[in-house]
């Protein structure tokens, strides 16, 4: 049944677009706009089938829906795919006709960049919607921004582990030392913290150990090596059955999406005693800012909102605390919260009192 797909994790609505003459295949996932229009977005990839296609879009969406709620943002979750191999369905015709899906839907969805689509493919889609961001004309990269977010995360799960929110006795593992990895080490190292980086491209290793005074583990042996704060800014799925009893750390706090491979993850975290600062609370600096383009605002506010990333993340810590729940538990009970409390205030669907 084809609503039986949406209907347990609340999408309030799916939209298929296809567009044969430009070779376009796009699904629209809106989750939720109770807090506002539904805010991700576009990733294009080359899925194995329209179903898997489909199950990320829904997964990611509701992910949305999520970390605006626990960002205390005035947006709802959505998110977009676009079905094919990038270097083939990228063309200016195929994204334009996707600008004029994405115009159809009149504002409850608000698309930007996201993997495989960046600020190039925005501008084009632009030329069909004002109903995206992260264009060239926009705020830029976010990933200063996000890096600077959990740096307040670092601190905050600190203040709560150690008695203190001063990183300089911190010594901390930054997995990933790409666009935020790089500059989330930079921050650290200019407050005291000691670093160790691991990357699997060792040019990236090679560059920034020759600037700073760090500690280099290899990326195998990054789960075993003993920190205060272990900080995955690569990949997603690291905390997971394999990883989980070789992590010799009290943090867990890193820019990455989907640090956990599964949801239980976040209990076998608590059981060994190791904090876990959620992904989408600590990692929320990108949706700020891009959610700052839409609402109105500049870079430099954004930069400054991210650093309420710590004193939200505490608020949920001592949640948790109260309530023998993880962290996790208390994040997503406090988005609910907010969504539950919340006026819908974007049905831009048609209302019923329509003659037409
Ligand atoms: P990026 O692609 O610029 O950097 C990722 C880095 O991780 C690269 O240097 C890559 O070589 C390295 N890497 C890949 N696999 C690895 C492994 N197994 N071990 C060690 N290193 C590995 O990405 P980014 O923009 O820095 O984002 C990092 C993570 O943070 C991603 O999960 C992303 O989804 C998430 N994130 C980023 C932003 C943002 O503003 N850029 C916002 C929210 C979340």
């Amino acid at each position: 049944m084809v609503f039986d797909s949406i209907a347990e994790p609340g999408h309030e609505q799916i939209s298929y677009f296809s567009d044969p003459e430009t070779g376009l295949t796009a699904i629209v996932a809106i989750h939720d706009t109770s807090l506002g229009p539904s805010l991700g977005g576009t990733r294009i990839r080359d899925y194995e089938s329209e179903e898997a296609a489909l199950t990320d879009v829904l997964r990611l969406s509701e992910a949305m829906t999520y970390k605006a709620a626990a960002t205390d943002l005035p947006l709802g979750g959505g998110k977009a795919v676009i079905i094919g191999d990038p270097e083939e369905v990228k063309t200016e015709d195929a994204l334009e006709a996707y600008g004029r899906a994405v115009d159809c839907l009149a504002g409850r969805y608000i698309t930007s960049v996201d993997i495989n689509s960046g600020a190039e493919e925005m501008d084009i889609v632009a030329r069909e919607t004002d109903h995206v961001v992260g264009g060239t004309d926009g705020l830029g990269n976010p990933s200063e921004v996000t890096a600077h977010g959990v740096f307040s995360g670092i601190r905050a799960c600190a203040e709560h582990t150690y008695g203190t929110s001063t990183v300089s006795d911190l010594d901390v593992v930054v997995q990933g030392l790409g666009k935020v990895g790089r500059l989330l080490a930079e921050e650290l190292l200019e407050h005291g913290a000691s670093v160790t980086i691991s990357d699997v491209n060792q040019e990236a290793v090679d560059e920034f150990s020759a600037a700073y005074d760090v500690d280099i583990v290899a990326p195998d042996a990054v789960y075993e090596e003993p920190c205060d704060v272990f900080a995955p800014c690569a990949i997603g799925g690291v905390v997971n059955d394999e990883t989980i009893d070789q992590l010799q750390c009290d943090i867990v706090a890193g820019s990455a999406n989907n640090v956990l491979a599964e949801r239980r993850h976040a209990d076998a975290l608590a059981e060994r005693d190791i904090l876990y600062a959620p992904d989408y609370v600590i990692n929320a600096g990108g949706l700020v800012t891009v959610g700052k383009e839409y609402l109105g605002g500049t870079y430099e506010e954004a930069y400054e909102e991210s650093e309420k990333i710590g004193d939200r993340l505490t608020e949920m810590i001592e949640r948790a605390e109260d309530e023998g729940t993880t962290v996790l538990d208390a994040a997503e009970a406090y988005a609910q919260e907010r969504i539950d409390e919340s006026e819908t205030v974007t049905p831009a669907l048609p209302s019923n009192d329509s003659n037409n």
